[in-house]
């Protein structure tokens, strides 16, 4: 899945309604809802940009559809792959190959900061913790050693160094950091793909 993923903002404007607000990826030559001329007429609400979920911070959890990108591919949040990122920005994550560093894939993501009380050897403890034999490629498994493990793993391993404060236990992790961000990047790709399916997208209010 090499071809390049949709950044392409969403606009927002109210135009003759308010309250009923208009989505579209370029901003329409008439309203769609009464027909007049955008350019020589004034708006209840100037356009802006509906902020985006994606982007890739540095030390934190991120977050993508196994197979293509958000916006094209996402389904629902049972089909995701998870990584961690090092003070620049770089992913790690484990999968099938072993652990990946700074994969294109990544192009797209969700990202969970993590605060932690001593960044200074994240880098290191990532790059020590990714090295160990524990994530080869032959100790993979799609159920009970994956890409979460990982995760939930490093930050286990890093407790006592990193002081990192998340849930060191995969549901608790999922249900308090991870879901409420796909509930949010969800909503953010019906929303895509609805402005980009018409010109424009009318809200009922
Ligand atoms: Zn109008």
């Amino acid at each position: 899945m090499n071809a390049p993923v949709s950044t392409e903002p969403i606009f927002c404007f109210e135009h003759c309604q308010k309250g009923r607000k208009i989505y579209a990826l370029q901003i329409p030559g008439e309203c769609p809802l009464c027909g007049v001329l955008l350019a020589s007429s004034e708006l209840i609400l100037p356009p802006f940009r509906v902020p985006s979920p994606f982007s890739r911070s540095p030390h934190s959890l991120v977050i993508r559809p196994t197979i293509g990108s958000f916006l094209r591919d996402y389904k629902n949040a049972r089909d995701l792959h998870i990584g961690i990122t090092n003070s620049k920005g770089l992913v790690h994550d484990y999968n099938e190959k072993g652990v990946n560093f700074g994969s294109s894939s990544w192009e797209q993501c969700v990202s969970v900061p993590l605060q932690c009380r001593n960044a200074r050897r994240w880098d290191a403890e990532l790059r020590n913790f990714s090295a160990h034999g524990d994530w080869f490629p032959q100790n993979y498994s799609e159920s009970d050693h994956n890409c979460l493990d990982f995760v939930v793993g490093f930050l286990r391993h890093a407790e006592a160094t990193v002081r990192v404060s998340a849930p060191l236990c995969k549901e608790q992790l999922c249900a308090e950091l991870i879901l409420p961000r796909m509930t949010q990047a969800a909503k953010y790709v019906t929303l895509y793909r609805r402005v980009s399916a018409e010109t424009a997208y009318v809200s009922a209010s």
